[in-house]
């Protein structure tokens, strides 16, 4: 079993056993990301949907267990994709909350939007203008908070079109005093709060205080959060930092996970077992 302190390899036999006595003591906050964790990774995001398996298992475990779900998703669309009763929603890596029906933002992205000199509407018009040469199947998603690139709708090479366009959004993310994140097949324009799922998850181990937790993403946006269970917070006797892989998983990723899961469909299983 992996210590907060150090990541270590540990078996999903081995998890299991060690979690359930905590999650049947509702000691344990189960935290998972969304996309390609509990629901498979498909062609057309607004059509992904979570797995049946796991979305039982969320519905059980969140009656005795705090759980949570801490997506790139806008909160609202994050309620809508998990209306689980119970399970805390955080959206937007960390910059929103779904809480009595409505997105709640956090308050360092208010006070950052109060002082930005732009707007979104500028930035997705100089988007478009970056993305007028590019191939088709490239997708523009605008959030409340960013503003999304999708390449995987696109059917040629990826790798040198990802990159070119990673300069540019770059460039363009300087200007309007935003940053540039990266994900599988995905480029976002954010603000540069100091919100990551990594500083969601920790506010949630402050306030829930579990004695076990564990955390399961599978891209780079993960990564803070898997951090933030090695780095060992108070009373958190047991932590379990999964990442789930698929194709593109970031070898950032796989370096601070405690065990791999291949796939969705694992992460539903042992979801399943937790629950059991
Ligand atoms: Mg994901």
């Amino acid at each position: 079993m992996a210590s907060p302190a150090r990541a270590a390899r540990v078996a999903p036999e081995e998890l299991v056993a060690a979690l359930r006595p905590l999650v049947a003591a509702g000691r344990c906050l189960v935290a998972s990301d969304f996309d390609g964790t509990l629901a498979p990774i498909v062609a057309d995001p607004t059509r992904a949907l979570m797995l049946p398996t796991a979305r039982r298992a969320l519905e059980r475990l969140a009656g005795r267990t705090p759980v949570a779900v801490v997506s790139g998703r806008p909160a609202a669309l994050l309620a809508r994709l998990c209306p689980i009763r119970g399970v805390i929603l955080i959206g937007s890596y960390g910059l929103e909350r779904w809480e009595d029906g409505a997105a709640r933002p956090d308050p360092r992205a208010l006070a950052w939007q109060r002082g930005w000199a732009h707007d979104w509407d500028q930035v997705e018009a100089a988007v478009e203008r970056v993305l007028a040469g590019a191939p088709e199947g490239v997708r523009v998603a605008r959030k409340p908070w960013g503003l999304a690139v999708h390449l995987r709708g696109v059917a040629g090479p990826r790798v040198a079109l990802e990159r070119r366009l990673a300069v540019e959004l770059r460039r363009l993310a300087q200007a309007f005093g935003l940053r540039l994140a990266r994900g599988r097949l995905v480029l976002e324009l954010l603000p540069p709060v100091r919100c990551s799922k990594g500083t969601a998850l920790a506010g949630l181990l402050d306030a829930l205080r579990p004695e076990a937790a564990v955390f399961c993403g599978d891209d780079r946006g993960d990564v803070p959060a898997l951090r933030a269970l090695g780095r060992g917070r108070a009373g958190l006797r047991l932590a379990a930092a999964l990442a789930v892989t698929g194709p593109e998983t970031p070898a950032a990723l796989l370096q601070v996970a405690s065990a791999v899961l291949a796939g969705p469909g694992v992460w539903a299983a042992l979801l399943r077992r937790l629950a059991a």
